[in-house]
This record gives structure tokens, C-alpha cells and sequence, in this order.
């Protein structure tokens, strides 16, 4: 699909650069899952949205993408709720991913082919990297458990999120502490409390930190370099800071190439968090729009950007989108129609098509631009809008309107995918809609002991292959 030439904003650099991928035409890119003590809110949809479709996206141009994304189920927060609600913390991890492919599948993200490691899966990698920084005199042992000693990684601690280690020295809280060497100094490994969930180690009974599951997983199943590393920009210090120095000491490579980080998602001028309690979940949010008004929301805005969340915001997508279904739609029809000979032949329409597809590419390679990307299709829709009232179409041209077609529904559905209605789900709604009229209307045949009618509502409705049911107090119907 010609040359390459994609950029990316690294936060590691602060700077747009060219994606050159380690290996030619792969990628492989590694995202930070949740953390499974809650159904996810919409805070957390969208770095599952935008990073989805930065692979799609990747995939589009020609690349093979290996992704990964954790499950974080062992935490202090997962242990917390398992407390709360007197359960297992298996249990509630279990609940919460089955809750997360319930909700995130309504929204299309692409699990074939991607990788979704839970972190208890991993506890040997754990443990290993662990012993290794021990090893190599970056992390040491207290009471059972084990620190990664921030001072010994000076000249690299801090190259991603911009601060040097005097600073954060500075900047710390001071802590009484016989445990830690410095303030500054990370768990890697927590000794367990009564109750926790541990695993033996040789440091005795015990259970991972955070940042140390990441390292491992990434570096079990991507290697100690690799392209992308991705996550919401709240993760960039200390989770990410953390991986890096953890990843770096402990194998020698370099980690990841690119960092990428997606904005916050604001609520009445607020970051969406639990903390602030202004979040909402996406299966309330899934209750009032379809996933895919949802998706479409998200991606409405380039991914750095901060999204302000509102009914208004999300209503005006929901209206953005039904644009697209009906262009899309009405193609379809007049297709279906035929061409008349004499009729035109839409040549100007195909160069339309074509110089889409360029600003597309060109706005989508700019960082994964896809408010620009979404902007050219809109644009594309008012020209075949357009094309779609010219009433006699040559067999050319009802080519070229199935061209748009084609484009339009690939770009949408396959590379941004945000799903398009299809003529039958119209149809589908149209029908119900229409025999539940028809019920009302018998009904009320009924309440007025118009049997004759009533009786022929039914025999005409059977006649047509639409059978009804009277039930107690509700009469129900199936095709
Ligand atoms: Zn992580």
C-alpha cells in the first residue's frame, strides 16, 4: 500500500516520530489492562477503543501485530473487594473479566489474535525477574519484602516521565520507615498479610506488585524489546517509569520503543476516576446507546486529547453516525434499483473515493489521528449524499456508488470498528413495530367485543407467517 510512513508521539522524547518497527512489517505492542475489582468505566473503555484501533489501524498498512493486554488479578484493591463482599479474590477477578468481555465486546474490540494474560498466570516470570535484580544489586530484600533501589538506576530513573531522581527526592514524603532504604524505593514483591492470597517464594510467603507483573508479562511474551507500549497518561509515572527501570536492569535491552499514552476523559471539567466517584460505568453507558455510538464517541477525538463526557457529546455522535448508516443505506438502494442506459456514470465520484482514501491515510498516519480520519469521511458522505439524488445511473455509475460503498463500510467497520447499521436490522425494527401496532389495534377490537376483527387481525398476521400467542395479560407474537 506504498511507502510507510507512519508517526507516533513518544512520550519518551516528547517528539512525533517515524515508526520504524524493530522488525520489518511486525509490530509488537503491549497495553496495561485493569485492574479486575469492577465492572470498567468509560475512563477505562477508551484506551481499550483507541488502542484497538491503533492496531487495526497498524494492520491496515500492512503490518502484523502481536498485542497484548493483561488482567491485573492480584492487587490490593482486588483483595479489598474480595474482603468487602466476603469472597475469594479468584472469584472476584473471575466476575470482573467475565464482566469485561461482556462489555468491552459491545464496543468491537478485536480479541482474535491478541493476547490476554492474566498476571497470577505469571508468577514464576515474577519471581525470576525479581531474583535476577537482586542478583545484579538493583533490588534487595526486608522483612520479607522486596524494594527496587531507585538510586541504583540514577541516570535512567525518570527519562519518561521527565524529572530527575533529585527532584523526586525533593518531592517525596518523607517516610518513617525501617523497611525501605529510601522513600523512593519500590515493592516488587509484598510479603503476605493474614488473608491475602501469597505464593511461596524465596523471600517466603508472598504475592507480586503492580509494576513487576507488567515487566514480566511483556518480557515473557513480546521479549525485552519491543515496539509499542501503551496505557492512559496516568499510568505514565510510576507504573511505566517502574517497568522501565525494572525491565531495563533486569535483562539489558531496552524495553519499549514507543510510548504512547491516551488523555483523560473529563467529567464537568474533571478527570473521570474512581477516587472522584464522577465515573461512569460503560454497561450503564451501554444501557442509554449502542456500543458502537460509544466507540464511534471515543474516537471522535484524536487519542492525547482530554474528551469532555456528556449526554449532549455523545447524542451529537449518535447523530454523526446515523449520517453514515443512512448515505450507506441509500447507496445500497439505488444499486439494488439498477442502472437506465444513458444514465451517468459518477466518474468524478471515483476520484472523490481515491483522494479520501489518501487523506485518510495521511490523517491516521499523523499519530492516529482519527478525529481528522472521521472528518474525511463525513466529507466524503456530503459528496455521496450528492451522487445518490442523481436518478438515472449508468452501469458505471452504480459501480461507482458501490465503490463508496465498499470504502466506507471497510474503513468504518474493519479499520476504525465503529459497525454500520445494515438494512435488515432497519427492516427488523420496521417489522416489529409494525405487528405490535397491529396488536394494539386488536386489542382494543377486543375491549369493544369486536370479535370478527380481532379474529382477522390474527388469520391475516398467521397468513403472513406471523403467529400470536394470548397470553394471561399480554398477547406475544413470533415469526
Ligand atoms: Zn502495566
Amino acid at each position: 500500500m506504498g511507502v510507510k510512513m507512519i508517526r507516533i508521539y513518544n512520550t519518551m522524547t516528547k517528539s512525533l516520530e517515524e515508526f520504524k518497527p524493530i522488525k520489518e512489517n511486525q509490530v509488537s505492542m503491549y497495553v496495561c489492562g485493569p485492574t479486575v475489582y469492577n465492572y470498567i468505566h468509560i475512563g477505562n473503555a477508551r484506551p481499550a477503543i483507541v488502542f484497538d484501533t491503533v492496531r487495526r489501524y497498524l494492520e491496515y498498512r500492512g503490518y502484523k501485530v502481536n498485542y497484548v493486554s493483561n488482567f491485573t488479578d492480584v492487587d490490593d484493591k482486588i483483595i479489598k473487594r474480595a474482603n468487602e463482599e466476603g469472597v475469594s479474590c479468584e472469584e472476584i477477578a473471575h466476575k470482573y473479566i467475565k464482566g469485561y468481555f461482556e462489555d468491552t465486546k459491545k464496543v468491537n474490540l478485536k480479541e482474535e489474535g491478541m493476547q490476554r494474560p492474566k498476571a497470577t498466570d505469571y508468577i514464576e516470570e515474577m519471581q525470576d525477574l525479581v531474583k535476577n535484580l537482586i542478583e545484579k544489586g538493583y533490588a534487595y530484600e526486608s522483612e520479607g519484602d522486596v524494594y527496587f533501589q531507585v538510586e541504583k538506576d540514577k541516570e535512567n530513573y525518570g527519562c519518561l516521565s521527565h524529572q530527575d531522581i533529585d527532584n523526586l527526592r525533593a518531592g517525596a514524603r518523607v517516610e518513617v520507615s525501617n523497611i525501605k532504604k529510601s522513600p523512593l524505593d519500590f515493592a516488587l514483591w509484598k510479603k503476605a498479610k493474614k488473608g491475602e492470597p501469597s505464593w511461596d517464594s524465596p523471600w517466603g510467603k508472598g504475592r507480586p506488585g503492580w509494576h513487576i507483573e507488567c515487566s514480566a508479562m511483556s518480557g515473557k511474551l513480546l521479549g525485552k524489546d519491543f515496539d509499542i507500549h501503551g496505557g492512559g497518561q496516568d499510568l505514565i509515572f510510576p507504573h511505566h517509569e517502574n517497568e522501565i527501570a525494572q525491565s531495563t536492569c533486569g535483562s539489558g535491552g531496552n524495553y519499549a520503543k514507543y510510548w504512547m499514552h491516551n488523555g483523560y476523559i473529563n467529567v464537568d471539567g474533571e478527570k473521570m476516576s474512581k477516587s472522584l466517584g464522577n465515573f461512569f460505568l460503560l454497561r450503564e453507558v451501554l444501557e442509554h446507546y449502542e456500543g458502537r455510538v460509544i466507540r464511534f464517541f471515543v474516537l471522535g477525538a484524536q487519542y492525547r486529547k482530554t474528551i469532555d463526557f456528556s449526554d449532549n457529546e455523545l447524542q451529537q455522535s449518535k447523530t454523526g453516525l446515523e449520517r453514515i448508516d443512512n448515505a450507506i443505506l441509500r447507496i445500497k438502494e439505488k444499486v439494488k434499483d439498477g442502472s437506465v442506459e444513458g444514465g451517468e456514470d459518477l466518474l468524478s465520484l471515483k476520484l472523490d473515493i481515491e483522494d479520501a482514501k489518501k487523506r485518510f491515510i495521511a490523517a491516521m498516519d499523523e499519530d492516529f489521528n482519527t478525529a481528522q480520519g472521521i472528518g474525511v469521511i463525513f466529507e466524503l458522505i456530503k459528496k455521496i449524499n450528492k451522487y445518490s439524488e442523481i436518478e438515472k445511473l449508468s452501469q458505471e455509475g452504480i459501480k461507482n456508488l458501490g465503490m463508496a460503498d465498499t470504502f466506507v463500510t471497510y474503513i468504518m467497520e474493519e479499520v476504525l470498528g465503529v459497525l454500520l447499521k445494515k438494512n435488515e436490522d432497519n427492516l427488523g425494527n420496521l417489522t416489529a413495530e409494525l405487528v405490535e401496532f397491529l396488536l394494539e389495534l386488536r386489542k382494543k377490537a377486543r375491549s369493544e367485543k369486536n370479535w370478527a376483527l380481532s379474529d382477522e387481525i390474527r388469520d391475516r398476521l398467521l397468513k403472513i407467517g406471523i403467529k400470536i400467542k394470548d397470553g394471561k395479560d399480554k398477547t406475544t407474537w413470533s415469526l
